[in-house]
């Protein structure tokens, strides 16, 4: 496939980073994962926005204005063959001569996109659901930043790997976060819930769509704080990504969840979101 370093295209292959790059040694950069459905970036915009917070927030200029970010978002695509794509977008605070905590003096980003097909969720997993494990969220307090120091989500979506599950659900103080790499929605009585933005997790574009469709569509549903017991009763739980679009988890820690299969409320909210999806594609 063809990426793009530091203002150059080319095989992925062949491209090149110095070991001094601060994202090599210490994950010190941002990062974005942007879906793109028949060669069109989904919710590319919001993607941009958000690496701009991220950057902001640690201290790093951002090197591209938003029409350049797009630009080069759109090379990628147009350069690679699938139809349908995951750009992975990265920024680091670039190379020193020497291995220092501190900031260099003068700071040159390190900017790397690469692009691969894009695989959504199989028919048999949309039919079944998926399974998840629980673990404590021991992450630091700026999960709101999308930064590529992500140690800790590996460890915990391994937790769920290792025991044959593809998800691991969060809980932090008796709280629900949200999940290694993703967003969780659950529902109650018909009444779907999912955690407010704060700063102990990621504000998903897939979670703002989520609920967009929600307040479109007239389904009842209400941000807020949700204790764990209630994720544990919950009639259905689902988790979004950018990726994995929404997902039903149908075990959580080898029990059911309620009827153990994907609930109406999740199938119509991913209907709802494949419609979306293809309205703005057409668009
Ligand atoms: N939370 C975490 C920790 C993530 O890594 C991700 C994305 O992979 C998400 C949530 C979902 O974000 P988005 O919907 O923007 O892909």
């Amino acid at each position: 496939s063809i990426c793009y370093l530091d203002g150059q295209y080319l095989p992925l292959e062949q491209a090149r980073v110095s070991p001094m790059d601060r994202g090599f040694l210490f994950g010190d950069g941002g990062y974005e994962v942007i879906p793109v459905y028949s060669r069109r970036p989904f919710r590319l915009e919001e993607h941009i926005v958000r690496l701009g917070h991220t950057l902001a927030a640690i201290g790093l200029p951002d090197p591209h204005s938003a029409a350049e970010w797009a630009a080069i978002v759109r090379e990628i695509v147009a350069r690679n063959d699938w139809q349908d794509q995951s750009v992975y977008l990265q920024v680091t605070r670039g190379a020193d001569d020497k291995r220092n905590h501190a900031f260099p003096a003068e700071v040159r980003p390190t900017v790397f996109l690469m692009s691969d097909a894009l695989v959504t969720p199989s028919v048999a997993q949309l039919e079944s659901g998926v399974a998840a494990v629980s673990a404590a969220d021991f992450r630091w307090l700026r999960c709101d930043l999308k930064t590529i120091a992500l140690l800790a989500n590996c460890l915990l979506r391994q937790q769920a790997v290792a025991q044959g599950c593809a998800e691991t659900i969060l809980f932090r103080d008796g709280f629900l976060t949200e999940g290694a790499a993703s967003n969780i929605f659950i529902v109650r009585d018909g009444v779907m819930l999912t955690p407010p933005k704060s700063h102990l997790m990621l504000p998903g574009i897939t979670y703002d769509v989520v609920l967009e469709l929600a307040q479109r569509h007239g389904l009842a549903h209400e941000v807020r704080e949700i204790l764990e017991d209630e994720v544990r009763a919950a009639d259905e739980i689902w988790m979004t990504s950018s990726t994995k679009e929404v997902l039903a988890i149908t075990t959580l820690d080898g029990r059911p969840v309620g009827s153990g299969r994907p609930g109406p409320v999740g199938r119509q909210m991913h209907a709802w979101y494949q419609d979306f999806k293809n309205t703005v594609m057409r668009g």
